[in-house]
């Protein structure tokens, strides 16, 4: 008996170094695949290759990103349903190898052991200050989709954990064992589960506050699996305990930053037309660069809120913001009836990644209403550190609703359309003012009907608050924003990469950087999928989603 006892802990013990790992060994190929391509980008590689022994792995290197680009239905590509089949064989494999089938009691153990395993990956997925953001590509709010589904596995196994070991119970008739502490501290941690998920409706409705009922339910549920298993011999133990101490770095670190940007800090708000707002905060976090985002902190609209904003600019530290129900609704408002006051601020960050732009020919950033605070701040950095070098050519297309919404990145526009290395094109899709210059139409790369993708409620809110001035495009746009051509109706966005790869010679190096609404994204993901080719120039894409 205590032979095969001490057989099963060590299978155990092995399922759960068997799952640290995979997952080891996952995040080892994404770092491998992230540092080869910089370096195949950095040393110029990708400009001598002509042909010869590179030839072959580019071929399939591009023709798979082709496949792994593409939409799949339930997932934003096929490559994250790939990195989900991958993770359930693992949960699968590590289920049921190893395992002691003459009683259920084998099982229910194993299961406890799974779900703990992947409690651990739960919680490294949801650190901010996560080593994954300079080790790849990845910054923490990629990898939520792989942090949900890790945590509804987590909620599954736990489930299943102690349905079994009840029946086992019942069978050995047994079950009053179900009322020794440490098994009630276990179903408290199991409860703890069940509401964590039912807070996951609040997520639509009420961001903040399933924002803090989640972070308050994972500390009970880490606390309970501490005293359900409290006995270091077991080792399950370990696992809590690292879970516990990366949280509370994590959660020490942000605290830290926080109160150090909040030194002193001040942001100034002024209201811009159809619901937006510029911020202009006096000290910028350390590393600060635009298209990173940080966590804004403004106590005198929400005292306990923080919600993450893309640095536009970073001298001074600059972010614009699209109202929608709640905060922005309410920073809004403030800047309507208070412009140009300073109030005290913090923030937290820099958050996120930005595209490695070196060595490119050409880059295409396309961008829908406040996701222009992404590409419009890219572009511009990305135009000062070109300089006077010759070389990469810039397409910049931004989609919005309303003429007067050119207003919320002037200074940004007028750099851009000034440069010769920049073509813009802003596409307006509902007119409510007509700019002195009149709206021109392209060529095949524009479409005539209004894009479903804006009408998003996410994006382009009107202001009814918004006072009557800010309407007035006379008074806010600048000379060189009313002397920007604009174009009706959406851009035709496969089209328009359909050209640009077209037009490009074969060695060129095309980059699409995108951010803007989820039907938008679609679009360019898989237009940028269907102009992959194994041969001719090579075609990256950057998209963000401001949302998860
Ligand atoms: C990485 C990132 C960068 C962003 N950058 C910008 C930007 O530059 N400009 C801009 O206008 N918007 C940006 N957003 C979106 C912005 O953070 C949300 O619109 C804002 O937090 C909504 O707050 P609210 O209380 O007004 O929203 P509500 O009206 O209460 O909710 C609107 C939507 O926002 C979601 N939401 C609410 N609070 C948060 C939060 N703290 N974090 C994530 N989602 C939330 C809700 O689930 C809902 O779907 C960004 C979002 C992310 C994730």
């Amino acid at each position: 008996m205590a032979i095969s006892k001490k057989l099963r802990q060590r299978n155990n013990e092995n399922a759960a170094k068997y799952f640290a790992s995979a997952f080891c060994g996952f995040i080892a190929l994404f770092i491998i695949f992230h540092w080869t391509r910089l370096l195949y980008k950095r040393c110029g590689l990708s400009k001598k290759r002509t042909g010869g022994v590179l030839k072959l792995p580019v071929a399939f290197t591009r023709l798979s990103r082709q496949l792994l680009t593409r939409k799949v239905p339930g997932f934003p590509s096929a490559g994250h349903n790939l990195v989900f089949l991958g993770y359930i064989v693992t949960n699968l494999c590590i289920t049921f190898t190893e395992i002691d089938w003459t009683n259920l009691v084998g099982l229910s153990k194993r299961l406890g052991w799974v779900t703990v395993s992947n409690l651990s990956l739960v919680m490294f997925l949801s650190l901010k200050n996560t080593p994954l953001a300079f080790m790849t590509a990845y910054s923490y709010e990629h990898l939520q989709p792989l942090h949900q589904i890790a945590g509804y596995t987590t909620i599954a196994t736990w489930f299943m954990h102690a349905m079994i070991y009840i029946t086992a119970w019942d069978y050995s008739h047994t079950l009053h064992e179900m009322l020794e502490k440490d098994q009630i501290m276990g179903i408290i941690g199991g409860i703890s589960l069940l509401l964590l998920l039912l807070t996951t409706l609040l997520r639509k409705w009420h961001y903040e506050l399933f924002h803090i009922v989640h972070s308050l339910l994972a500390v009970l549920i880490l606390i309970m699996a501490g005293l359900h298993r409290p006995n270091l011999v077991q080792k399950s133990s370990y696992a809590i305990i690292f879970c516990g101490a990366i949280w509370g770095l994590d959660r020490l670190i942000r605290t830290v930053k926080l109160s150090i940007y909040g030194v002193g800090n001040k942001a100034t708000l002024t209201p811009l037309p159809h619901g937006g707002t510029k911020i202009v905060l006096k000290k910028a976090p350390k590393g600060a660069k635009a298209g990173k985002h940080i966590w804004l902190h403004l106590p005198c609209i929400r005292k306990i809120e923080l919600h993450p904003f893309t640095i536009v600019s970073t001298d001074p530290l600059e972010l614009v913001v699209a109202a929608q129900d709640g905060f922005t609704r309410d920073l809004h408002d403030h800047a309507v009836k208070n412009p140009g006051v300073e109030i005290s601020a913090s923030v937290d960050g820099p958050y996120g990644s930005v595209l490695d732009f070196y060595g490119l020919d050409k880059v295409v950033f396309i961008a829908g209403g406040s996701g222009g605070s992404y590409t419009a701040g890219v572009a511009v950095d990305l135009l000062r550190v070109l300089g006077d070098d010759e070389g990469t050519v810039v397409e910049f297309v931004w989609v919005v609703r309303h003429t007067e919404m050119l207003a919320w990145f002037s200074p940004h526009l007028a750099e851009l359309s000034s440069s010769p290395r920049v073509n813009m094109r802003i596409h307006v899709t509902h007119h409510s003012y007509s700019p002195s210059s009149p709206s021109i139409s392209g060529p095949d790369e524009i479409s005539s009907t209004p894009p479903e993708y804006m009408q998003d409620p996410e994006k382009d809110l009107p202001s009814p608050s918004s006072p009557q001035s800010m309407h007035d495009p006379e008074k806010i746009l600048p000379s060189l924003t009313r002397e920007l051509h604009t174009l009706d109706g959406r851009p035709n966005i496969p089209a328009l990469v359909r050209n640009t790869v077209v037009d490009a010679e074969k060695g060129d190096r095309l980059a699409v950087v995108a951010c803007g609404p989820g039907g938008m994204m679609l679009d360019v993901r898989k237009a940028v999928a269907d102009n992959l080719r194994a041969e001719g120039p090579s075609l990256e894409l950057w998209s963000e989603h401001f949302g998860w």
